[in-house]
């Protein structure tokens, strides 16, 4: 017969490396898949200062190898099985479902779906274009290109503020572009963006097109959606955050997700699908943080062993 994990956790952040922790605490055996390397979004974040126990902050890449090596301190060649490769599919099954990971299929009593997030596009002409080329979604990974010059940060919530203020240290001069009067990123952010003396803000005002020529990025094109003023504005860069969007194209048609794809949960982490479980960025909901993702890490796992405690012998 073939090998059976008693549990598949897809993806390596914080919920699916806390999911991992709780499931070998219990000693079951797992199967974890990443698709690059372990840490997710952390790896994506410079600082994390709202995570509890980390007074100053921790840094995004220290938190993740944190979490990773509490979860080795549990690990056997017996228990557990890391696999660095894409999942492509998900059959759900009445006892067991299988996993599609490369050219294998893995076979688990329970899943624990926790494959994140992505950040989302706007669609601009020029934006595909110039994408690696003076358009970034990722402060942390692009910003050191920029140093000395000038960029447009466009968005209004947590990422678009907290990005922009590790930007604001690199660059030169910044606009922070967006669509409304109101931002809906933490006051505390905004209060620190609309004094900063790099940055000017730019509300109500949408990008229409992103400019260049073969070296890159060179203007934005702009409008004011209450005056309807349209203006050009020299850029060398520009950083987009308008949100993110699941990151799940192997989730089977079967399960429930809410209107932005992102899949439904009880309180326990349980999708529609019995045995099959979700945690973190993929899931719907309102507040997408490091801690709430360790949250319902650990949640998917407690329901996940409940699971497997009333229906395996
Ligand atoms: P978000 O909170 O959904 O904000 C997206 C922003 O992009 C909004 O201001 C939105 O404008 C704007 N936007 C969306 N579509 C647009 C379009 N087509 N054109 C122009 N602007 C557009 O997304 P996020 O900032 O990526 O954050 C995602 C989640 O992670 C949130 O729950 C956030 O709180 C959390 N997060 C937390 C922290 C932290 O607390 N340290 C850091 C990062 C992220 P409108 O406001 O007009 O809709």
């Amino acid at each position: 017969m073939q090998d059976v994990y008693d549990a598949i956790v897809i993806g390596g952040g914080p919920a699916g490396m806390t999911s991992a922790l709780y499931l070998l605490r219990s000693h079951l055996r797992v199967a974890q898949i990443e698709k690059l390397s372990g840490g997710g979004q952390l790896l994506l974040t410079e600082r994390i200062d709202n995570y509890p126990g980390f007074p100053g902050g921790a840094l995004g890449y220290e938190l993740a190898d944190s979490m990773a090596e509490q979860v080795k301190e549990w690990e056997s060649e017996d228990n557990f099985r890391r696999i660095t490769d894409e999942v492509s599919a998900i059959e759900t099954g009445k006892e067991l479902h299988r996993i599609k990971v490369g050219d294998e299929w893995i076979t688990g009593r329970v899943v624990i779906i926790c494959s994140g997030a992505e950040y989302r596009k706007l669609g601009l002409p020029g934006e595909a274009e110039f994408t690696g080329n003076g358009v970034s979604y990722c402060a942390l990974c692009d910003g050191n290109f920029f140093r000395d010059k000038v960029v447009a940060v466009i968005g209004g919530g947590n990422s678009a503020l907290e990005e922009a203020l590790y930007l604001a240290r690199l660059v030169d001069k910044l606009y922070l572009i967006h669509r409304r009067q109101d931002f809906r990123g933490a006051k505390c952010y905004q209060d620190k963006c609309f004094v900063h003396p790099k940055m000017s803000v730019m509300r109500s005002t949408v990008v229409e097109a992103i400019n260049g020529d073969q070296g890159g990025v060179t203007s934005i094109s702009t409008r004011n959606v209450e005056s309807g003023e349209a203006r050009d504005i020299d850029v060398d860069g520009v950083f987009i955050f308008v949100g993110f969007q699941p990151l799940g194209t192997f989730i089977p048609e079967e399960m429930d997700r809410d209107e932005r794809g992102f899949l439904k949960t009880d309180q326990e982490m349980r999708t529609n699908i019995p045995g099959v479980f979700a945690a973190g960025d993929i899931r719907s909901k309102m507040t997408r943080q490091v801690a709430t993702a360790v949250g319902d890490g650990a949640a998917a796992a407690s329901a996940a062993i409940a699971y497997l405690e009333q229906h395996v012998s």
